[in-house]
Order: C-alpha cells, then structure tokens, then sequence
C-alpha cells in the first residue's frame, strides 16, 4: 500500500495520450505535484491510500488547458474598444490606453483577475506576451499558475523599457531569475514583424538559441500586415522570418491567418507551431488561419484566446468550440478538427509549442498534475455518447468544477481556494471607474 496526497476517482477520465482514448471509472494518483499512475478506479483500493480523495462521479477529467497565447493584464481593458479592425483598434485605442495606464499595478492586477478567469474555466498554463513580465511572473507563482512569461520586446518606448537594449536587458534578467522556477518558464516575446526591426530579432535568435527557449510572436495577424512588409521589407513578414534565421521548431507564430501553400510545407518543414486564436481572428475580423491544411500538413497547432480586449473572455472550452467549427467551415469540410483534435491542441499542443509537453499537456504518469473536471450532469449536457464530443460542442466553463495545478487543489467545488473573488472584483471595478475618467 502506497500513502499519496490525492486520488481522483470519475466518471472518465481522457488523459489526450495517447490519441483518441477516454477511460471509464477512472482514478488518477497524485503525489508530491505529479501523477503517479491512472488506473481503474477498482483497483485501486489495494494500491493506495490517499490523504485526500476527490470523487467526481459524473465528470469527465482532462489534463488542465494550456492558453498558448493571451496577453492576461489585458483583462481590465475588456470591452473598452470593440468592433473594430485591428490597426484603429490597436493605434487609436489600445496602444494609447497602454500608454497611459500600463505600471506595475496594472500588470498585477489585470494579471490576477485573468488567472481567476482562466482557472475557473479549467486552464492551468498560459503564454503571455505583455510589459513588466517580471509582475506577471510574480502574480503567477503567488497564485500557484502555471506559465510561460513573454519577455516582450517592441520598437517603441513603454514605461517597462525605452529601447531595445533595455526590453532585451530586462529579459535577460528576468529568465535568470526565474531559470530554477518549476511552474515559470520564459520565451521571447518580440511583439511582431511589424513592431520589431532586424537588429533586436538577431540579438533575439541568437539568446534564444543559447537559452535554449521559444520565440513567441504575432505573426501574418492580417493581410494588410502582410502587405506593409511587401512594401517595405520587400518579401513577406514569414519570409523576412526566414531571412533572420528565426524559423525552427522555437518559433511559435501566433494568428497566421494568410498563409501560402508553399510557406505552410515551410512551416512543417522546420517544425514551426502555430498558435491559432479563432475569436481574436473573427472579432478583428483579421482572416481565418487555415487549421486544417496546417493539421494535415503535420504543424503542431495550439490555441489561445488572445487578450480579453479583442476576444473578450479567456475561456478555452468556448475557443475550442469555434476551433472546431471554424476549421470546418474555412475548409468546406466538416470531418476538420474533430473533437479529439481540439482538445490536443488546447492541451498537449500547446505544450508542446511552449517546450513544456514533458511536464504538461496531458494526463501521463512522471507528469505535473495539471488537471481540470468538468460536470457532464446538468441538462445541456445530456445524454452522454462521447464525453469529448460532449466537452467540445456541448459545455460551458460553469461546468468547470475542479482544477489542480502542480497537485495543487486551486479550484475545489467551483470555488478558488487561494483567491479573494470579491477582493479582485472590487480591484476591477476601480480601475474601470479610473480609465473611464481618464
Ligand atoms: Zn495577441
């Protein structure tokens, strides 16, 4: 008999690898911040005692949602500008509202509303990509999340840094700080081709190889992007990428909404992932990334909601919902993104495009216990053929009951256990009272 912290008993329990599988009456062994074995539940009586145990009879259990793209401080500019394209969205609202509140307790507090966000709708791991990551860094390992911090590097002056000395100086130290960090990891996060010019991308590629980390960008977002590089840079933003030397399996290209077929065998060829973020894409009405050619093509796609400005939640079960119908109707093909494909891109993909699908991304013994349960009982959700099928087309994130991050319980019955829900509200509140004042 072995003593462990924690046995998760449900109803069933699909771990994502491998590919395909849902398990019935399905326990999950936890100790010490890992999963030590998945089993059938009746077995597990002769096995081990657990300290504590969690019966979730009629939910399914997923490994916890990997967000592999937002921008979390973000949060308190949800619904401050919408329905616009993403240049005026961008320069006559977005940029200028960061000019002016953009400071550490904005980072802090914007970053904490979006970790409750995110938890109480069953992800555990975000890729952020925002100014003083170093506040971001910290609102994370406070609040127990999971998260790859985007050392952000941008043209222009904020108040996080003046020049691309400093944003790369800053970042450098950052990393080191958080290089021993088991739930904190780093990727570059130069914001754009756009935004960022070749000196600094080479400075970039080159830490990056020596760092051996990812590279973390909005890449092909809209054609008019791709257009304004064909006038300046001669060739397009990917092929400038090329150019630079930053194309390899670091590079993790956020949006790619036009692609070519020739740049997307390129992208496949040197291992690229992609980051699709369909509700960003539709809001902005910015293009649809063609997900399905990606997929058959062999690219390691993931997900992510963007920023809650341009979504304007940060809720994975309703991107992998539009993921799954968008590929569909992009293609012409309702057989694109099955429901198994969604959740490995919103799990185990992402991951994998962060470098961190040895610790996370999917329900696998040796692995962080990342975990999310979601109730299959109520009514929308009945009756159950596929628990997949189920969780893609036919949940919502109220359905998130439970969320373990690194063994620990930080969703337990629907309420956060380390988390003040009115405190943050309140927080919200006065910074809306604030910005709208001006
Ligand atoms: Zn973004």
């Amino acid at each position: 008999m072995q003593t462990i912290d924690t046995l998760i008993n449900a109803r069933w329990v699909i771990p994502v690898e491998p590919d395909g599988l849902t398990l019935d009456h399905h326990s999950i062994a936890v100790h010490g911040g890992k999963i030590v074995e998945v089993l059938p539940t009746k077995d597990v009586a002769k096995k081990y005692h657990a300290t504590e145990t969690v019966d979730l009879k009629t939910h399914a259990v997923i490994p916890g949602l990997v967000n592999a793209h937002t921008h979390a401080a973000m949060s308190l500019f949800r619904g401050l500008a919408d329905d616009l394209p993403l240049m005026d969205w961008l320069n006559n609202h977005i940029w200028p509202a960061e000019a002016k509140w953009v400071s550490p307790d904005f980072v802090r507090d914007g970053t904490e509303l979006a970790i409750a966000e995110m938890l109480k709708s069953g992800t555990t791991c975000f890729s952020d990509m925002y100014f003083f990551p170093d506040v971001t860094a910290r609102a994370c390992h406070d609040a127990g999340m999971r998260a790859c911090i985007g050392l952000i590097m941008i043209d222009f002056p904020s108040a996080w840094a003046q020049n691309a000395d400093e944003y790369l100086h800053k970042g450098l130290k950052l990393h080191d700080e958080l290089r021993n960090s088991e739930l904190i990891s780093t990727a570059f996060a130069p914001h754009a081709p756009y935004t960022v010019s070749d000196a600094p991308f080479e400075k970039i590629r080159m830490y990056a190889d020596e760092l051996d980390i990812p590279i973390h960008m909005h890449v092909h977002e809209t054609a008019h992007e791709v257009d304004a590089s064909v006038k300046q840079h001669g060739m397009r933003p990917l092929a400038r990428l090329a150019k630079l030397g930053l194309l390899s399996p670091r590079l993790i290209a956020v949006h790619m909404t036009q692609l070519l077929p020739e740049e997307i065998k390129l992208l496949a060829q040197d291992n690229v992932s992609v980051v699709h973020c369909p509700e960003s894409n539709l809001k902005l009405a910015s293009g649809f990334c063609p997900v399905h050619a990606l997929v058959k093509a062999g690219v390691n796609v993931a997900l992510g909601t963007d920023g809650a400005a341009s979504n304007n939640s940060l809720d994975m079960l309703e991107e992998m919902h539009i993921a799954a119908l968008l590929a569909k109707g992009a293609s012409g093909e309702a057989t694109a993104v099955p429901a198994y494909t969604a959740l490995r891109m919103a799990t185990l993909n992402g991951a994998k495009a962060l470098g961190i699908d040895n610790r996370t991304g999917s329900l696998a013994a040796g692995k962080a216990a990342d975990i999310a349960a979601i109730d299959l009982s109520v009514i929308s959700s009945q009756p159950v053929y596929e628990p997949v099928s189920q969780i893609v087309y036919a949940t919502t994130r109220n359905q998130v009951s439970d969320v373990w991050v690194n063994g620990k319980h930080l969703l337990a019955d629907y309420r956060l256990t380390g988390m003040d829900e009115a405190a943050l509200r309140d927080k919200a509140i006065e910074w809306h009272d604030k910005i709208k004042a001006g």
